[in-house]
């Protein structure tokens, strides 16, 4: 086997109360990608179409994330062959659907099946994050981990790295508008609280516990209850234009919560069964259409495998 095509997912991270922490993985909106064994030694990126991105090896997160698995591989076998990447971007950098993740899970699952899986999933989040370092400046895997596990997963700490994966409600689709404006990540870091009171953090941890729980007893009330953001949301909604009334329409048509995507400037919404997704789809996008921000929605169900190969 010397060349794999792989689907490379969008992710929704920050999910509510698990700001950093709760991520998880979607089905029909992701990258594509191409990944052969070379004669030469080394990661070079060939193809890049969709997006205008770096080819350049350190530069590209998919670059960065095979050269970590490499070398990794490189201290316990010396093997005589590289690897080439093509990358066929449809998830816009910088949307805050996990873009940079997509192609950093999407590169180290497909060379670990051209290698015979010698690394299990957590140590390719383990390199995997190192192309989301080069991203956001620091090693997150709270995309990363469901774009790998699938399904929602819970990053427990990061150092160790400690990934839990959990069930996700079986007729459960999310619902993404992206406006199509840029939000500068010192921006949405500079609008975060650097304390926040026992109070709110009560409430917020109570609501991540119930969350999880009913992700495991399959409680779709309980999983919209829980999905309430009381620390972050109140101060990065402010940057994305009519935020309050997409939550508001979205709820009206049926959603079972709504939120902000990554650190924006998407917005998420979770619904059971895809009639309700398609109302709120419309619901959120006349809210868009309202405003001159051009748009685009995604509706998808939950991915519970992450990355999948397409052709091998
Ligand atoms: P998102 O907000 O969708 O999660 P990110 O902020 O994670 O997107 O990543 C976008 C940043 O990563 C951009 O600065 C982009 O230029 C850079 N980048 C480098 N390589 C890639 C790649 N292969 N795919 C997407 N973004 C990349």
């Amino acid at each position: 086997m010397n060349e794999i095509k792989i689907f490379a997912p969008a992710t929704v991270a920050n999910i509510s109360c698990g700001f950093d922490v709760l991520g998880c993985c979607l089905d029909s909106i992701g990258d594509e990608m191409i990944i052969r064994k070379s004669a030469d030694k080394g990661i070079r990126i060939t193809k890049i179409t969709g997006e205008i991105l770096p080819y350049e090896t350190k530069k590209n997160v998919a670059g960065v994330a095979a050269l970590a698995l490499l070398e990794k591989l490189n201290t316990e076998l010396d093997f005589d062959f590289g690897f080439e990447i093509e990358i066929y971007k449809n998830i816009k950098p910088g949307s805050g659907i996990g873009s940079s993740a997509a192609s950093a899970a999407g590169v180290v699952f497909a060379m670990n099946r051209l290698l015979g899986e010698p690394f299990s999933k957590l140590e390719l989040v383990e390199f995997s994050r190192e192309g989301e370092r080069l991203a956001c400046g620091s090693p997150i895997a709270d995309n990363v981990a469901p774009a790998l596990f699938g399904g929602f997963t819970l990053v427990k700490s990061t150092d160790p790295l400690k990934i839990i994966e959990l069930p996700t409600l079986p007729d459960l689709y999310a619902v993404i508008i992206h406006p199509q404006i840029e939000i500068k990540t010192s921006d949405s870091r500079a609008v975060l609280p650097t304390t926040i009171s026992l109070e709110l953090a009560t409430k917020q941890w109570a609501n991540l516990g119930s969350l999880v729980h009913a992700l495991h007893i399959e409680n779709y009330e309980l999983f919209s209850e829980s999905l309430v953001d009381f620390i972050v949301e109140p101060h990065r909604s402010k940057l994305i234009p009519d935020f309050d009334k997409v939550k508001q329409e979205s709820k009206r048509a049926g959603a079972l919560g709504c939120g902000i995507s990554g650190s924006g400037p998407s917005i998420f919404t979770f619904c059971k069964g895809e009639q309700t997704a398609d109302n709120v789809s419309n619901a959120i996008s006349e809210v868009y259409k309202k405003t001159q921000i051009p748009y685009h929605v995604y509706s998808s169900k939950i991915n519970t495998q992450g990355v999948k190969i397409l052709e091998l």
